[in-house]
């Protein structure tokens, strides 16, 4: 397609504290670099609780989405569902989330390019470890579950944050980056990526 151009498309990731404590940070780097995206922003910092909060504030239907996904995950294995309201039970895991990300320090940055977001989940995996896929990065290095989180009663240990889609991208960046701080720069690898010739390739 000529001129198809949404390689500005940004999308934010947070290496969680226990990505960061099992040296994971270069791993999770390398995976994105590999396919193409392009890093413009990255920093080291341990979250405050109300920062978090709002990060996991921004969409309104997130605990509908979050404690129902939670439901339909146990409603599969066949175990007993964790509590009586999918809301309720999703307002429980913003609270450990808060204790969680503000535990230790964590790696936050900013990738670009052609449909980063969806590259990005599809590269990271989906959120129960236990049922990522393999060659995902929560599915490479991660065992977690639901139960033993929700037993626990702590969130569950999933090394990544991405964002959802590309609203919520764009709400998030703001509260990690102030906009100095993310890079406009070019990449020589952009050419081969995107441009529609390939001229000068050939000596
Ligand atoms: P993230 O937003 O962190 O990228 P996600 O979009 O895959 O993850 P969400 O539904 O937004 O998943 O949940 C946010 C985070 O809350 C998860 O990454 C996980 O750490 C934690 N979490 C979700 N469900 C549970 C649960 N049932 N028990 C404990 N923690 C949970
Ligand atoms: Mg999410």
């Amino acid at each position: 397609m000529k001129n198809f151009d949404n390689k500005q498309e940004q999308t934010l990731v947070i290496v969680k504290p226990d990505g960061v404590q099992r040296g994971l940070i270069g791993e999770v780097i390398k995976r994105y670099e590999a396919c193409g995206l392009k890093l413009v922003a990255l920093k080291m910092l341990i979250p405050t609780k109300d920062q978090t909060l709002r990060h996991y504030s921004i969409d309104p239907d997130w605990a509908i989405k979050t404690g129902t996904k939670t439901f339909e995950s146990y409603q599969s294995k066949g175990l007993p569902m964790p509590g009586k309201n999918p809301i309720e039970f999703a307002e429980g895991i913003r609270r450990k989330l808060t204790d969680f990300m503000s535990s230790g320090p964590v790696v936050a940055m900013v990738w670009q390019g052609m449909g980063a977001v969806a590259v990005v989940r599809k590269i990271t995996g989906s959120t129960e470890p236990l049922s990522s896929a393999p060659g995902t990065i929560r599915g490479d290095y991660t065992i977690d579950s639901y139960t033993a989180s929700d037993i626990d009663s702590r969130a569950v240990r999933n090394i990544i944050h991405s964002s959802g889609n590309v609203d919520e991208a764009s709400k998030e960046i703001p509260i990690w980056f102030d906009k100095k701080e993310i890079i406009q720069f070019r990449l020589i690898s952009e050419e081969i990526i995107y441009d529609v010739n390939l001229d000068g390739i050939l000596e």
